[in-house]
């Protein structure tokens, strides 16, 4: 049977390994389970959030509210943009399924970071666009003006804080670099990690408000999945002008978040102070990575966000390294397939992080 030439090419996205795997595979107690690979909030999610949802958990029957109103209103307060500069997704993952499928086509460019989130290559992929990297591994946005102006980008994504690489672009950087990008390509600034990098440095702090009243051609992503500790519940959003939420807005399925979704993010963005404390506890325990950094002699890449990425000496090799964890309880991230010698460690609670640093150390 033939199917649409686009996915020959694509290798399905790997996410980070489940608890469930390495209970069968290694048959570890899932409780002497650590899992560190896929940047989930260690603290959980706000104890509000929980009672909210299990408040409503008895209205399944009905269908959610397809207009999200009141996850709406609550995000447009947040961020003092309309109710109608914003779309809701499955994650902000949908999101960016919708705007290459909005944006682009198999006779379009998108320019990405030469490390950076395997979806929008994946998702380029579903509709045959080329893909165009810079060569450093960081974003280095005159690389990428010098690649805009040379190739005429449908499209670009730039991803601050990044992942898997943790680094930020600073925000006066990305508005002059905006104002040199013509209407026509679209540029996407996915915030995933932007709650952290807010914290720990105002000179990374992007507003979605100030970028889509200085730029139409722009989109703002961010998610409930990191710092608000949602990663399960599956909601993400895209801030931008009219125009292009309309656009978004054709390739929506009815009723892609659920009532209980919809529910918990509208309750998680009101206990800010939930969220503040888990931010605090992460860099103060990120510390002891760099800590464990020296001591190993290895390179930590500065981060902005939730992880930290350890970059190994030529002694050492990420995959054999990551498997040996993982055969005892601690699931971290190779980066191997990003063409980098180097692990993505979630920063955890104070316990799954010594228990890393003592197997680490071991195995190193
Ligand atoms: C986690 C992540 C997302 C999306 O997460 P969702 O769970 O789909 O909201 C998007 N971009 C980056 C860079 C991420 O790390």
């Amino acid at each position: 049977m033939n199917f649409n030439k686009n996915l020959e090419n694509i290798k399905t996205y790997e996410a980070g390994k489940p608890i469930e795997l390495v209970v069968r595979e290694f048959g570890i107690e899932p409780k002497d389970i650590v899992k560190l690979a896929s940047n989930e909030n260690p603290y959980g999610c706000s104890a509000k959030v929980q009672k909210a949802v299990c408040d409503i958990v008895a209205n399944m029957a009905l269908y959610p509210d397809d207009s999200m109103m009141k996850l709406k209103n609550m995000l447009s307060k947040h961020y003092e943009v309309g109710d109608k500069n914003l779309i809701i997704g499955s994650g902000s993952d949908q999101v960016i399924e919708f705007l290459v499928h909005a944006k682009t086509d198999e006779n379009s460019t998108i320019l990405i970071n030469s490390v950076t989130f395997a979806m929008y290559e994946i998702y380029a992929k579903h509709v045959g666009a080329e893909i165009l990297r810079t060569s450093s591994q960081q974003h280095n946005l005159d690389e990428f003006y010098t690649l805009y102006k040379e190739h005429n980008p449908e499209m670009i994504f730039l991803c601050t804080p990044n992942n898997p690489t943790g680094d930020a672009i600073d925000a006066g950087e990305l508005f002059s670099f905006l104002e040199k990008i013509d209407n026509d390509t679209l540029v996407v600034v996915d915030g995933a990690y932007m709650e952290y990098a807010r914290y720990k440095d105002s000179s990374k702090a992007v507003s979605p408000k100030e970028l889509i009243e200085k730029f139409e051609n722009v989109i703002y992503l961010g998610t409930f999945s990191k710092a608000y500790g949602l990663g399960g519940m599956r909601v993400g959003y895209g801030i931008s002008n009219e125009k292009i939420i309309k656009e978004l807005y054709k390739l929506r399925p009815p009723f892609n978040i659920t009532t209980l979704s919809l529910e918990a993010a509208s309750v998680a963005l009101e206990d800010t102070e939930f969220v503040d404390k888990c931010i605090v506890r992460n860099f103060d325990e990120m510390k002891h990575y760099e800590e464990f950094a020296n001591a190993q002699k290895i390179d930590i890449i500065e981060s902005y966000t939730n992880f930290v990425t350890l970059c190994l000496n030529n002694s050492q090799n990420s995959t054999q390294l990551s498997d040996a964890l993982l055969q005892r309880g601690m699931i971290v991230r190779d980066l191997s397939g990003y063409g980098l010698n180097a692990i993505r460690v979630t920063v955890g609670t104070k316990e799954q992080n010594t228990r890393f640093f003592e197997l680490a150390s071991e195995l190193m």
